[in-house]
């Protein structure tokens, strides 16, 4: 293993589906558990409503770091597995899910790539992002700045705590 570049990254969790709650606890479970991943801190758990067509259940998120030998996409190839096994179902463009993961932060990498683009392009405006990543680390670079940054420029978070991730 020696050689091996560790990386940190953040994945934020999304869910309004098939009670929320438990699919975004227990993909955290299976965070842990990919290959040459582990999950070293996890957000509370935040609801919000949702981005898009508001004509559907609010939303449950969260956010893990984590430390990863991955490459960024086979980071990404690995989330898209997991929101399969979640039966994710993509009826419209920001419509209900049982489970969204997104790679939000890769070290300070910036990816442009057709299937991955980081740090993820819409975190600046999504309290339901901003806030659990700024529970986790306050300083992190978000664009260059602070999540508070980000934060301060929204109107209404519409955002509401609603546990410990453990449960
Ligand atoms: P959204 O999360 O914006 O609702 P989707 O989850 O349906 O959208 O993702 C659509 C596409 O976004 C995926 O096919 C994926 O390849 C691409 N993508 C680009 N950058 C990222 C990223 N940082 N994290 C996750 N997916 C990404
Ligand atoms: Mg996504």
């Amino acid at each position: 293993m020696g050689g091996l570049q560790t990386a940190r990254a953040y994945i934020g969790l999304g869910s309004n589906l098939d009670e929320p709650v438990r699919q975004v606890s227990l993909a955290m479970k299976e965070l842990d558990e990919l290959p040459l991943t582990s999950v070293k801190a996890a957000s509370s758990l935040y609801s919000s409503r949702p981005v898009g067509p508001q004509d559907q259940p609010d939303f449950v998120n969260a956010v893990v770091e984590l430390e990863t030998t991955l490459s960024p996409l086979a980071l990404l190839d690995q989330l898209q597995a997991l929101e399969q096994r979640h039966r994710r179902r993509r009826l419209r463009h920001w419509g209900p899910r049982t489970l969204d993961l997104d790679l939000l932060l890769f070290d300070d990498a910036r990816i442009e790539h057709p299937r991955l683009k980081v740090p993820h392009p819409h975190m600046r405006e999504r309290a339901f992002v901003l806030v659990p990543l700024q529970e986790l680390d306050p300083s992190l670079a978000v664009f260059e700045q602070a999540p508070d940054h980000w934060l301060q420029r929204l109107d209404d978070p519409g955002l509401q705590r609603i546990g410990n991730s453990r449960g």
